[in-house]
């Protein structure tokens, strides 16, 4: 592992995570555009710990029983982000990507379109469809 990896963000925009994913995570900035949502939750999620900024992006009606708790346990051991195409009309999104993981040593892959709303000013993750690479 790099030496850098504990400042580079997980999202692997090349920028260092409090200028670009801690911004939201930490800071409480909220997220401009449906990428940097997209990318700031995939980095939630590859640290674990960030349950209540996960289910406060969640659109409401998609959580479906999740809580802040079960959402800040580690789940996979994500190693990677690639965004694959992204779109925005007005307060809706679309981000199609492509996030890593490494499981019993080998490395899998999470393929997604993902749909966002702005509601009120704040992007939410409404619901996405997996794609079988
Ligand atoms: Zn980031």
């Amino acid at each position: 592992m790099p030496s850098d990896s504990v400042s580079t963000c997980p999202c692997q925009s090349g920028k260092g995570f409090p200028s670009c994913c801690g911004r939201f995570l930490a800071q409480g900035l909220l997220a401009r555009t449906p990428e940097q949502l997209m990318r700031s939750r995939f980095s939630a999620f590859a640290l674990g710990g960030f349950g209540a900024y996960l289910l406060a992006t969640w659109a409401p009606e998609s959580v479906a029983g999740m809580t802040a708790e079960s959402l800040s346990e580690p789940s996979l051991d994500w190693s990677g982000l690639e965004i694959v195409s992204r779109s925005q009309q007005g307060n809706a999104g679309v981000v199609e990507f492509r996030a890593f993981f490494r499981e019993d040593g080998e490395v899998g892959c999470h393929h997604e379109i993902s749909r966002f709303e702005r509601r009120d000013g704040r992007w939410l993750y409404v619901d996405g469809d997996v794609l079988e690479d």
